[in-house]
């Protein structure tokens, strides 16, 4: 179905000694040239980081896959080994990263190298110091919407190209950039099927390192500012007269049979990046665990990543539990949440409808299974949300100075359902996952403020008022907002 992605491959699948070669040829040319220190050539000149030697991670068969053919695979990493440095040294490891431009743990991602693929050489590296995402306070939002005092937005959004895909990107991109240096010719590009932005991310890893990308886009179901990225980077753009689950079907024939490797988040390499957002969140709270994480869900790949985040974190003694977990889905694309209803008994592929949370529009997630297993280990919960839940609880946070896109709507939504029925508590601490910029989303936000949505109230919707151009119909404007000046 995609490249064999060997247990040798993942552990660079070189021998040591050929490893060491490499980096000695590196460092030649590095002094023969020495007006030219840059970052990459620093990391090579200080060599592996204490232990690194030690820690290995590994494909392993994802161990509640149901079918043999599913090909999900896990990375496992060598627990033992990371456990005998200590939960101290780890924290005070990933502080120390925090904010410098050392390569490559000025990343978010890289800076927990060792928890994410230890054995990548710093030089192969393709990252854009992605992660490291504020952990915004919605002091005003929790209090006023939801009576909340504890409510956080981790803003994953704010990114490279826009999206928590980055996160995930970085370590696939590295990977294959290191396959293609040591076995030239066995992968000629990189592609994926995208609801947006996991093609923006490719084709910005890809073009940063020289490699060709391919993105195949399901027509007119993505916003204009996902479709230009891919388009500015230099992908092969293929917009295909489908859906999203139709492009995957496609994408996952064509890599088949080519030596183009397949991007998307059944490879398990991206979420070994996109765990570090989980990590990251406890880190930004000096290592307190919070009550609730609420995650929007299509392919669920994202919510078993952040599980796998936060349990690591657990079974290496940083913290002593993990949160509960939410996934949050949209109505028109919610088949985890009909699954969860039935107590999990059933699971059903469906047809997904158009949501104006686009990224969500997944109707038979590949990740399921892992989904199902985060959420029975994290006393877990799925809600969901429809259009106007989601873009009138996207639309009420903006007024309290955020920006969302209709996947953190759904999310947001989904958290004022639980506050209503008493779910969550006011005090709970609690955090939203906000997967992209607004900015993305223009056009539907556009929308809702024109309230050109069909059946939709827009009830927070705050159209700009036409005006003539002369001061007594500025001042008549402002009166009738303003009525005491
Ligand atoms: C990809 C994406 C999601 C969904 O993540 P999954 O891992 O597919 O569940 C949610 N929101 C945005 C903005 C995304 O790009």
């Amino acid at each position: 179905m995609q490249q064999p992605l060997t247990q040798q491959r993942l552990r660079a699948g070189v021998p040591a000694s050929r490893l060491r070669q490499q980096r000695l040829v590196v460092r030649a040319t590095a002094t023969a040239d020495p007006t030219r220190q840059d970052i990459r050539r620093e990391a090579l000149a200080r060599g592996p980081a204490a232990g690194s030697e030690l820690f290995n991670a590994k494909f392993v068969p994802f161990k509640d896959y149901r079918s043999s053919d599913g090909g999900l695979l896990d990375v496992y990493h060598d627990m033992k080994e990371l456990s005998k440095f200590g939960p101290d040294y780890w924290k005070s490891l990933f502080d120390s990263r925090i904010g410098t431009t050392t390569w490559p743990y000025g990343s978010g991602v890289w800076s927990k190298k060792e928890w994410v693929l230890p054995e990548l050489g710093d030089a192969d590296i393709v990252s854009m110091f992605e992660g490291n995402s504020n952990l915004f306070w919605a002091e005003r939002f929790g209090r006023e919407a939801l009576g909340m005092s504890d409510l956080w937005v981790k803003q994953c959004g704010n990114s490279h190209t826009g999206s928590f895909k980055d996160l995930g990107m970085t370590v696939l991109v590295s990977q294959v950039n290191r396959i293609r240096k040591l076995k030239p010719g066995a992968i000629s590009a990189v592609g994926c099927a995208s609801t947006g932005d996991t093609s923006a991310a490719l084709s910005a890893y890809c073009a940063a390192a020289g490699i060709p990308s391919i993105v195949f886009l399901p027509a007119d179901k993505i916003s204009l500012a996902q479709l230009v990225q891919p388009i500015a980077n230099g992908a092969l753009v293929l917009s295909i007269d489908t859906d999203f689950d139709g492009c995957m079907r496609l994408i996952k024939e064509v890599t088949a049979e080519t030596p183009i490797y397949l991007a998307n988040s059944m490879n398990s390499l991206r979420l070994e990046g996109q765990k570090t957002a989980a990590i990251e969140i406890l880190q930004q709270f000096d290592w307190q665990v919070p009550d609730w994480v609420i995650i929007p869900g299509g392919n669920l790949g994202n919510i078993y990543a952040f599980y796998k985040g936060f349990k690591m974190c657990k079974d290496l003694g940083l913290v002593d539990r993990i949160p509960r977990l939410v996934c949050a889905q949209a109505a028109n694309a919610n088949p985890l949440y009909s699954a969860f209803k039935k107590g999990w008994e059933h699971y059903e592929p469906i047809s997904a409808k158009t949501t104006f949370a686009s990224a969500i529009q997944i109707g038979d997630p590949v990740s399921i299974d892992r989904a199902i297993l985060a959420l029975n280990d994290a006393n877990g919960i799925v809600e969901e949300a429809t259009e106007e839940e989601l873009m009138d609880a996207a639309a009420r946070a903006d007024r309290t100075g955020m920006f969302n896109c209709p996947h953190t709507g759904v999310a947001l939504a989904a958290l004022t359902k639980l506050r209503e029925k008493g779910v969550i508590a006011p005090s709970d601490r609690t955090v939203v996952v906000s997967t992209a910029h607004g900015l993305k989303f223009t056009q539907s936000k556009v929308a809702y403020h024109s309230k050109e949505i069909a059946g939709m109230a827009c009830s927070y919707a705050n159209p700009p008022v036409a005006v003539k151009n002369d001061i007594g119909s500025v001042m008549d404007a402002l009166r009738s907002k303003f009525p005491a000046i």
